[in-house]
C-alpha cells in the first residue's frame, strides 16, 4: 500500500505520557503518580461542570445541537462578539486543522517561531506546504518580517503565550506584526493560555474584539486549561463571519460530543472556576521560579501554566526526564525541540512538594 507521499515527512505527535503508563512499566501506584506534563488544570474538574456532565449522561444517544447556539451565545457574552464570528472545534487542535486544510497545498508555506507548539507543523506538513522558522522562540517583529517578506506564507502562528516556552509577545507587538503582514495571509493569534498571561500583566492581555477589525486574523481559546477540561475538547477559533464561514466548510457535523458541549456551556458561565485555577497557579509558581534561582539554573519568565527550566551542559534534560519517570513524576522534556530544557506543568501544593522533593534527589 503506498500512503500519501507528504506522511514520509510527518513525526508523529507526542502526546505527553499517562499516568496508566507508569502504573504499568514501573509498577508506581496510581495515586503515587504525579503528571506535570500536559499543562492540564491541576484543581480538577469544575465540579459544578461535573455535574451537569452527569445531568447529561442521559443524553448520550442524542447527537448535539449542531448549530451549538448555547456556547456560542456564552462565549458571544464572555468576548463581546456575535454568533458568526465563532467556530468551535474539538479542542482548539480541531479549528487549527480546518485552517490549514483551508489554506494550504503543496506551493504554501507557514511561519512561526523557532519553538512553538507542534501541532501548527504537523497540520501543513499534511498538506505538503513549507515549514518557516524564525531563528528566536520569541515572537520578535523583525524576525518575521524578513521571513515573511522572503517566503509570503499563507499562515502566520503567534502563540502567545507561546508552548512549549512559556513567554508571551505583548499585545503591541502582535498587532504591529499583525499590521505589517500583507491581507492574503492568514494570522493565527493562539491564546491558548492567555487567561494565564491576562491575569498577570495587561501587557500581554490579547482578546478577540482586538482582533476583530482584521479580515484576515483569527483568535484561538480553548477549554482545555484554565477552564479544566482538557478531557472533554472544546476549542474555538473567533474572527470575521466571511472567515469563519469558509472554516466552516471544512468542519463535519457535531464536532463535539453532547456531553463536551453541555460541559462548555457550564463552564464558560463559570468565570470563578478560572479565577480559583489562576489564583492557586499564581502562587505554586513562584516555587517553582524559587527553586531555579536556589539550585542555580535559569527558567523562562512564564505567561503560561507551565514553566520551562533551561539546563548548562552540566545536566542533561532528558536524563533527569526519564529518571522522574521511574520515580512517577512525568514532566515534558524538551530535547525533541532541540533544547535541553525541560517543561513543567505547575501542579497543586502537594505535587510541587513531590516533584521538587524527586528533583532534587535526581539532581544530586
Ligand atoms: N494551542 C496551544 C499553544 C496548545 O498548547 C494546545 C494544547 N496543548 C492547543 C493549542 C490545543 O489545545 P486543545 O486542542 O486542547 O484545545
Amino acid at each position: 500500500m503506498k500512503f500519501n507521499k507528504v506522511l514520509d515527512n510527518i513525526k508523529t505527535y507526542e502526546a505527553g505520557k499517562p499516568i496508566e503508563l507508569v502504573v504499568r512499566e514501573f509498577g508506581i501506584a496510581a495515586e503515587n503518580v504525579v503528571k506535570l506534563a500536559s499543562n492540564e488544570n491541576p484543581i480538577g474538574t469544575n465540579p459544578a461542570v461535573a455535574e451537569v456532565i452527569r445531568e447529561n449522561a442521559s443524553k448520550a444517544h442524542l447527537y448535539p445541537d449542531d448549530s451549538m447556539f448555547e456556547l456560542k451565545a456564552a462565549l458571544s457574552k464572555k468576548y463581546d462578539v456575535k454568533d458568526d464570528n465563532i467556530i468551535i472545534g474539538a479542542g482548539s487542535d480541531q479549528v487549527l486543522e480546518f485552517i490549514s486544510r483551508a489554506l494550504l497545498d503543496e506551493d504554501s508555506s507557514v511561519l512561526m517561531s523557532a519553538v512553538t507548539f507542534a501541532m501548527y507543523e504537523i497540520y501543513a506538513k499534511q498538506m505538503g506546504a513549507k515549514i518557516i522558522r524564525t531563528a528566536s522562540y520569541e515572537h520578535k517583529y523583525d524576525e518575521f518580517m524578513e521571513a515573511y517578506t522572503m517566503h509570503k506564507p499563507k499562515i502566520v502562528y503567534l502563540c502567545t503565550p507561546n508552548n512549549p516556552t512559556g513567554d508571551a509577545t505583548s499585545k503591541e507587538e502582535v498587532l504591529r506584526i499583525i499590521e505589517a503582514i500583507g491581507k492574503e495571509a492568514l494570522v493565527v493569534v493562539d491564546g491558548a493560555y492567555m487567561e494565564y498571561a491576562a491575569a498577570k500583566s495587561a501587557v500581554y492581555a490579547i482578546t478577540p474584539s482586538d482582533l476583530l477589525g482584521y479580515e484576515n486574523v483569527i483568535y484561538l481559546g480553548t477549554f482545555s486549561k484554565a477552564y479544566g477540561l482538557g478531557g472533554m475538547r472544546v476549542g474555538y477559533g473567533i474572527a470575521q463571519p466571511s472567515l469563519i464561514a469558509e472554516l466552516y466548510k471544512m468542519r463535519p457535523p457535531f464536532n463535539i460530543s453532547t456531553l463536551s458541549l453541555a460541559a462548555a456551556i457550564a463552564a464558560c458561565k463559570d468565570e470563578s472556576f478560572v479565577s480559583k485555577s489562576i489564583t492557586l497557579h499564581q502562587e505554586q509558581i513562584k516555587r517553582y521560579e524559587i527553586f531555579a534561582k536556589e539550585n542555580r539554573f535559569e527558567y523562562i519568565e512564564s505567561y503560561t501554566n507551565f514553566i520551562t527550566y533551561l539546563f548548562d551542559k552540566t545536566m542533561d534534560s532528558t536524563e533527569i526526564a526519564d529518571a522522574l519517570l521511574k520515580r512517577g513524576v512525568i514532566i515534558r522534556d524538551l530535547a525533541s525541540y532541540g533544547m535541553n530544557a525541560m517543561r513543567i506543568t505547575i501542579g497543586t501544593e502537594k505535587q510541587n512538594d513531590i516533584f521538587f522533593k524527586q528533583f532534587s534527589e535526581v539532581v544530586s
